[in-house]
């Protein structure tokens, strides 16, 4: 054990170096097409001069949440979607990339398989109106009071928007001035309509016809002929935009390093060397766990995560696993469980009631979602309120599905329940029956709201 202690930091230390090197270690072309030189054409997007590679690792970001795509089976860098996306629209329209987390949004287009969270643009396309029609509507809510399934709903349509831009060549502008008094251009300002033959439209421009020439040897299936073009287009702007093609290339170069990616992988490493024999123990090992990998996940780093907690004594590990949902959920990353909000508790409130009910209610739906979760889709977005007051607690039961405010300090002893944002009970009684009611409610609105697969 000594003896691994002693190897850990030179071992550590090898294993940073060898994840900073790995990113700069020269290769050849990764396919028969040179994606590596086109990536590294200078465009401009979002007023600013930028290489190809950026545009197409941004916009798949922002579709997909990933810097990657897989293509016919294998994981391909941006670049490979974006020369699909421009060249071979039809194609990349069965691409899955389009990540939909709202099980909601993902009904609307027909998608019943509750694991898969990427969607091709074909299978969005085939439900554009009712998506547009739903987009408006969420549109009109202003933005604070929009609900989770309108945000994701938006979103999902402003990421078809971004593909589109990208297909129909409005973004980004990728024909650079060669000449005096000229501006940054899209690619359909000229070369979609003289392809397309259209009478009185100007002849394309030089970097026009060579981009042409890139794609349509693309389009045709020629890697040479591509890699030719590709070459003559970089050669022809390193002699007329020397300091913009030199710039685009080093910011292909520093997106190969990545280096907040390797920063992070060096500060985990650091936090693993000093951390590794750590044994974390209830809210502090919690709170660790959520600082530490909150970073990471926010940044969309990671596929697995474990939290390490001392149980209590007697205890099991359960809490391990609750953590490490909550840490995802809290990020909005992955819905496990219905949430259950409770309030802190203040000057307003007596007795111990509300959090014991809270306590209650939280293990209730634990214990069945086992089977909601089988059974319901969608029912882990359920979210309940369990308040302290009926002053201020109404406030936070109308923002979740179903909320309870207990009676504070003098206050009249009934409890209203907000469900979906209305007032439609006030339960009395001692505890035990106000947590019999409530939970009864809790059913009945699962039972109406999330039907039961196969029913929907
Ligand atoms: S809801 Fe009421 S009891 Fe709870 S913290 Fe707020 S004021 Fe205090």
């Amino acid at each position: 054990m000594k003896t691994l202690a002693k190897l850990m930091p030179p071992l550590m230390l090898l294993l940073s170096l060898v994840i900073i090197a790995q990113p700069l270690i020269p290769r050849g072309p990764a396919g028969a097409y040179d994606l590596d030189t086109l990536g590294q054409l200078p465009v401009s997007s979002q007023g600013r001069t930028k290489p190809l590679d950026s545009v197409a690792r941004n916009s798949l970001m922002i579709v997909s949440d990933r810097q990657t795509a897989v293509i016919d089976g294998k994981r391909q860098p941006a670049i490979r979607w974006l020369i699909d996306v421009i060249a071979r629209p039809v194609e990349s329209s069965h691409y899955e990339v389009f990540r939909i987390d709202h099980p909601d949004v993902r009904s609307m287009i027909n998608a019943h398989d509750s694991k898969q969270r990427r969607f091709s643009f074909d299978l969005i396309g085939e439900h554009e109106q009712a998506l547009r029609q739903q987009a408006i509507l969420a549109e009109q809510v202003k933005r604070g009071q929009r609900t989770v399934y309108q945000r994701h709903l938006l979103e999902l349509f402003q990421h078809t928007s971004t593909y589109l831009n990208l297909r129909e060549g409005l973004s980004p502008y990728a024909l650079p001035p060669l000449a005096k008094g000229e501006e940054w251009r899209p690619l359909k300002s000229e070369l979609h309509a003289a392809h397309e033959g259209h009478e009185g439209h100007a002849a394309p421009s030089e970097a026009g016809k060579r981009l042409n020439n890139i794609f349509a040897a693309y389009r045709t299936q020629d890697p040479q002929r591509f890699n030719r073009e590709v070459a003559l287009y970089a050669d022809m702007l390193d002699a007329k935009i020397p300091d913009i093609t030199r710039k685009a290339r080093f910011e292909v170069f520093f997106n190969k390093l990545q280096p907040f990616y390797q920063g992070t992988v060096l500060y985990v490493l650091a936090f693993l060397l000093g951390c590794g024999s750590l044994l974390t123990v209830g809210v502090k090992g919690s709170v660790w766990s959520a600082t530490s990998m909150g970073v990471l996940l926010w940044d969309g780093i990671g596929d697995t995560i474990r939290v390490s907690l001392t149980p209590k004594p007697g205890g099991d590990r359960c809490e391990e696993v609750y953590a490490a949902q909550e840490i995802l959920q809290s990020l909005g990353l992955r819905a496990f469980a219905p949430s259950v909000t409770a309030c802190p508790g203040c000057g307003r409130t007596t007795s111990t009631v509300f959090q014991e009910l809270a306590e209650d209610i939280q293990a209730y739906v634990r214990e069945r979602m086992a089977g909601w979760k089988e059974e319901r889709e969608g029912v882990e977005e359920l979210s309940l309120a369990v308040m302290g007051c009926i002053v201020n607690g109404p406030g936070e039961s109308k923002a979740a599905n179903i909320g309870i405010s207990l009676p504070g300090t003098g206050e009249e002893p009934t409890c209203p329940v907000f469900i979906d944002g209305e007032r439609v009970t006030n339960l009395k009684g001692p505890p035990e029956v106000l947590g019999r009611e409530f939970r009864r409610l809790v059913d009945e609105y699962v039972e109406r709201k999330y039907p039961l697969r196969g029913e929907a």
